[in-house]
């Protein structure tokens, strides 16, 4: 639009001049005038005659013509398409006709009019447009509106569908508003639709009305945003209607449209089903220290006051992230600087000088280590020790082992610490020496696998077989019980026959490990994929390809589990807090009472399909997403139906190609012991289900998918991605720690803290040790940089762990760039921040039901201990001015594809944010670039594009942004890992295994070289053209990502509430096809008929717009060569307007 803003420009003239215009020739000419210039442009010139006045303008003219005795049709009929078309992008349009005195004389003119087919369809598309604003509606309704349009649309007909149209259309616009809806509702309009669309249906065989049902629906959407008005859908059987309508329309290609709409409204009206659960807290509490136990209950206490049968649907309860994420970024420059004052006494960070034992070790096996071969075993003053037990030791004399050891390391590493503050870290106050009763662990209990009798079966044969043979380790089981003996020497021989060597790992090492974790629970049995491991599958798997329509079929079958009851089931076939639960022989058995473990209840639906619902997180009612359980007793290649129904996240990689993990035992013992994606037909929907006892309002979706079990008798285990215990870190650290060569080597495994139920946090040290103990080497030691690494804050992102573990392999290995990252950095790792939350089976939060990674700003010691002391940790390094290089916290994003990094740039934020910050004199090490830049051009799955550095307010208290802000990390990260795959590089499409985010976890080990690189200008050439030419296969990778933007599903992930809109109709063609249709004329009266010009003019404005007749339209271009000098200088060229 290139109108130059005068003074009074020519559009103003032609609008006042609209206003003052008293014979009908000029005001024709004008409209004709004002219709030429804003068909022909875009919407910002109909814009541009907003902002001039043109609404009010069209409204006083409307006012003018329509008040007098007998109006004149010749000119109110193309004013009021006008108004339309313009008051259509006017926000304010109905305060505006309101305050014109517009609304109830356009509805008079309606009423008037109701016989004349084209006033009428004119009168009702102003009114449509006039009911974008909430009041205008009211008052139309208010003034019977409702009754009048709603008594213009009729059962089936083929005549004057284009005013029925307009009049359903104007009847949803007023629907809008929650006074009119009630209304309708109340008049019984919801049965009368009902009706309507049954007739209009069943008549329309030729689908020539498909717009009219598709807009009858869409007013049944707006009048089940009511409860009334759901209830009354049901009650006259519109779900039974809407579902058979929809099977028909499956069958014909025209009637598709209505497929979705059907689809939606029969799930929004679908009664509300609360959870068969007696309370939605977590079934596992654990009393907070500091909190009665009385008080916790209070808080868990279900908000019943809320159950005040359905509210109203809220249309704002859709995607948190959909909020202006721009408003989101930091722009408080303050806020945004360093910080680097700890938030506690200086005091209180010596206690940590006792986790840098690198620092003061004095390496004396160094002289020794050419001739001792067995160096590793002299525990204490080697480089690679731990400050753990020695879990190998027999288990009737652990306890004695325990203590003693760990007096002994108390005495070693806390020598300065007072112990007295409430502050102290050290893991023998905090560790299991006494756990809270609550908490307990496996020692106590005596059976360690399945308790499925299929499994029982399936060991029989070695079972048999050991009987037959030697005893072996009576004397121990004689202590321990009969029982306990069997079960060890069914493991041995378990391992003897069937055993695989799996790279640091060895189940009887789990096992042992197993027997000190702290659960709330007190599990009882191992899961076996945990403790006989798992090898990543041969061959990549490719994402799992969507079905057309598998959502819609889904739908469909809920809804029939409304609709014909016979073949529902609907049994309780487990219950995790009801443990003598008995289920039919013909079931499925289900069981979660392990590590990591999370499945509530299964209830079979049907034959072949449960529902499952999922734990919350331990002492709240929120944050289920993580699932793992155990599945037996089911017959071979069955499709069996799973639906996980309460999840909380409103859309999830699983409708874009992810498939939860599987692992079967008979597989394992067969030799293949992988965690392998299944399921087929897998979607994620929002569904009927609500909180047992919250609010109705809340949502829950399903996870659905199908398994086909391969073997008859078999035991599985189900996961939403590969588990990664507790347990399994400690049995891991003890393998690595026996696997490094400690004259190279200095490996270290300390307790960060203790946790709440008395699981100790590890904190590794990996560095190379000195090559000898002069005080050159020695002086180079300590004046490594560290690099601090963090993972599984997040208890249900396993991801992190396998990544982590990636991590800890390579840095312990004896690759040379290894070996070189130890020479020339100091590694502290604390891979599992969360070790209460991963036991217990837990999605996002700790034992205090917060997301510990929202607690870095102010964390409290006694209920986030581990981040704390993580942060306490990180201000010693500062103050003994040691401020890491690098720190990266690694999760897992259920979400997006890749991995990627997120960071901390202040000019990023502040560009982003579009301050008004002046940032040329801002100084910022571009520095925190390299690490993603190197990443992208050396990690397949990772995908610089998708990371950015943005410091988000409600990021504020995250680890990333906190040890940034607060320690001064210049390169603070978190890393995120998808649970799916790539959709980039040499991954892209392929869901990844643990063997790609163990690669991952290398591959960030190996961009720290290039860090050096930036920071020094010493580096290694050769190491790094190493790893560069390790990835000459790279294609990458510069494609563009869009932030959460995933590629449109073959069928649309539909959650909203409203009506999805049909393509290709809109207000213009309608408003366009009334003028231009000559078989709808209504007789002489109005005097301008469509002619057949309509080609030489078409040039002229594209036929875009189309509101006046063609003999019009010629004549005022004509006498437009006359206006031109009236109007005060403005002429008009191709459609411009030049004043
Ligand atoms: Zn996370």
């Amino acid at each position: 639009m290139t109108a130059p803003l005068s003074s009074s420009s020519g559009l103003e003239v032609l609008l006042s001049t609209l206003q003052d215009a008293g014979d009908v020739e000029s005001t024709l000419n004008i409209l004709n005038v004002l219709d030429e210039l804003l068909s022909a442009g875009t919407d910002r010139r109909i814009h541009y005659m907003i902002k001039k006045g043109g609404s009010d303008a069209l409204l006083s003219a409307l006012v003018n013509t329509a008040r007098s005795f007998s109006p004149d049709y010749a000119v109110l009929l193309p004013l009021l398409h006008l108004l339309a078309k313009v008051g259509h992008r006017d926000r304010r349009i109905g305060v505006r006709a309101e305050d014109a005195g517009a609304v109830l004389l356009t509805l008079n003119l309606l009423r008037k009019n109701i016989s004349h087919p084209r006033r009428a369809a004119a009168c009702l598309w102003v009114l449509q447009v006039f009911s974008s604003s909430v009041s205008t509606a009211n008052l139309i309704g208010q003034n019977h509106g409702l009754d009048v349009i709603y008594h213009l649309i009729p059962p089936y007909t083929t005549q004057h569908l284009c005013p029925i149209k307009a009049a359903i259309t104007a009847f949803a616009a007023l629907l809008s508003t929650k006074a009119n809806v009630s209304s309708a509702v109340s008049k019984g309009f919801v049965s009368g639709l009902l009706q309507l669309y049954e007739d209009w249906f069943s008549n329309d065989s030729q689908c020539g009305a498909t717009e009219i049902c598709h807009a009858l629906l869409r007013c049944l959407h707006k009048l089940t945003h009511s409860a009334a008005g759901r209830q009354a859908v049901r009650l006259q059987g519109g779900l039974r209607l809407l579902y058979q309508t929809t099977q028909t329309c499956l069958h014909s290609k025209g009637r598709d449209c209505l497929v979705e709409p059907s689809v939606q409204l029969m799930r929004k009206c679908l009664p509300k089903t609360p959870l068969p659960l007696i309370s939605d807290q977590s079934a596992y509490t654990f009393p907070l220290p500091g909190r009665s136990h009385d008080a916790l209950e209070t808080n868990l206490a279900p908000d019943v006051s809320s159950d005040d049968s359905e509210e109203d649907e809220d249309e704002d309860d859709q995607e948190e992230e959909s909020k202006d994420y721009d408003d989101d970024l930091e722009t408080d420059l303050n806020k945004l600087r360093h910080c680097p004052e700890p938030d506690r006494p200086k005091e209180m960070l010596i206690q940590y000088s006792r986790l840098c034992p690198e620092l003061s070790h004095d390496f004396q096996e160094l002289d020794l280590s050419s001739e001792s071969e067995d160096t590793s075993s002299s525990s204490s003053s080697s480089s690679s020790s731990s400050d753990e037990d020695e879990i190998l030791c027999p288990q009737s004399s652990r306890r004695k082992c325990t203590s003693s050891r760990r007096r002994s390391t108390s005495s070693r590493d806390l020598t300065s610490t007072e112990s007295t503050s409430e502050t102290d870290m050290s893991s023998e106050r905090h560790t299991p020496a006494s756990p809270p009763s609550e908490a307990s662990g496996f020692r106590r209990h005596r059976n360690f696998l399945s308790t499925s009798p299929s499994f029982r079966s399936m060991v029989k044969e070695t079972r048999e077989d050991a009987s037959s043979g030697q005893r072996g380790g009576n004397l121990e089981a004689e202590k321990e019980g009969a029982e306990e003996s069997n079960h060890r020497t069914m493991i041995d021989r378990l391992l003897g026959r069937h055993g695989v060597s799996i790279p640091h790992h060895d189940p009887r090492l789990y096992r042992a490990a197993a027997t000190r974790t702290q659960s709330i629970p007190g599990f009882s049995i191992l899961a076996f994929p945990d403790f006989w491991g798992h090898l990543p599958p041969p061959g990549n798997e490719v994402m799992a390809p969507r079905r057309p329509n598998v959502q819609r079929l889904k739908v469909f079958e809920d809804i029939r589990r409304f609709l014909s009851t016979n073949d529902i089931i609907n049994q309780v076939v487990f219950d995790l807090e009801d443990s003598s639960l008995q289920c039919p022989s013909d079931c499925l058995r289900f069981y979660s009472k392990f590590e990591s473990g999370n499945l509530r209840k299964a209830v079979q639906v049907r034959r072949y399909e449960y529902d499952l619902i999922l734990n919350a997180d331990t002492n709240c009612s929120q944050h289920t997403q993580w699932f793992y359980f155990e599945v037996s007793n089911m017959e071979p290649d069955i499709p069996y139906r799973f639906n996980v129904i309460n999840c909380e996240k409103t859309n999830s990689q699983f409708n874009y190609g992810m498939q939860p993990v599987l692992y079967s035992v008979r597989e394992a013992l067969e030799g293949r012991p992988h965690w392998v994606r299944t399921g087929s037909e897998v979607c994620y929907f929002r569904n009927h289900f609500c909180p047992a006892r919250g609010p109705r309002k809340s949502t829950f979706y399903t996870l659905s998918f199908s398994v086909s079990f391969k073997h008859r008798e078999d035991v599985c285990y189900i996961a939403y991605h590969y588990p990664y215990t507790y347990t399994a870190l400690k049995a891991h650290l003890k393998e690595l720690q026996k696997s490094v060569d400690p004259s190279r080597v200095f490996f270290r495994q300390q307790v960060l803290c203790g946790t709440l139920t008395g699981n100790s946090c590890p904190l590794v040290t990996i560095t190379a040790c000195p090559t000898s103990r002069s005080w050159r080497d020695m002086h180079q030691l300590r004046n490594r940089p560290c690099i601090v690494l963090t993972a599984r804050v997040h208890p249900g992102e396993s991801n992190a762990s396998w990544v982590m573990k990636g991590t800890l392999e390579f840095l312990c290995s004896s690759d040379p760039v290894a070996q070189s990252l130890r020479e020339t950095f100091i590694f502290k790792i604390i891979p599992m921040l969360n070790p209460d939350g991963v036991t217990n089976g837990m999605s996002r939060c700790d034992l205090n039901s917060e997301d510990l990674n929202r607690q870095w700003c102010k964390p409290d010691p006694t209920l986030s201990p581990t981040i704390y002391h993580t942060k306490g940790f990180l201000y010693y390094l500062n103050s003994i001015g040691r401020t890491p290089l690098v720190f990266c916290d690694y999760h897992g994003h259920s979400r997006k594809k890749n991995v990627f990094l997120y960071g901390c740039s202040v000019k990023e934020t502040l560009w982003q944010s579009g301050s008004a910050v002046d940032t040329v004199g801002l100084k910022e090490d571009p520095g925190y670039r390299t690490i993603p830049k190197t990443l992208d051009r050396i990690a397949p799955a990772f995908s610089f594009n998708s990371c950015n550095y943005l410091v988000e307010k409600s990021r504020a208290s995250t680890a990333r942004v906190v040890v940034w802000r607060e320690m001064g990390v210049l390169r603070s990260y978190t890393m995120e890992s998808t649970y799916n795959g790539c959709d980039q590089g040499i991954y892209k499409g392929l869901q990844t295994g643990t063997g790609e985010m163990q690669e991952m976890g290398m591959k960030f080990c190996q961009s720290l070289l290039y860090v050096i690189r930036d920071t020094r200008s010493l580096y290694n050439k050769t190491l790094i053209n190493h790893i560069d030419l390790d990835h000459s296969v790279l294609d990458h990778k510069s494609h563009n990502c869009f932030e959460d933007d995933e590629p449109p599903c073959v069928e649309e992930i539909e959650y909203s509430a409203d009506c999805p809109p049909l393509h290709g109709t809109d207000l213009d063609s309608e408003v366009n096809s009334n003028m231009a249709d000559t078989e709808e004329e209504e007789g002489e009266e109005e005097g301008h008929q469509g002619t057949t010009r309509r080609d030489s003019l078409g040039q002229l404005s594209n036929m875009k717009n189309r509101l006046f007749p063609h003999r019009t339209r010629q004549s005022s271009m004509e006498t437009l060569g006359e206006r031109r000098k009236s109007c005060n200088g403005v002429s008009i060229a191709n459609g411009q307007i030049i004043s």
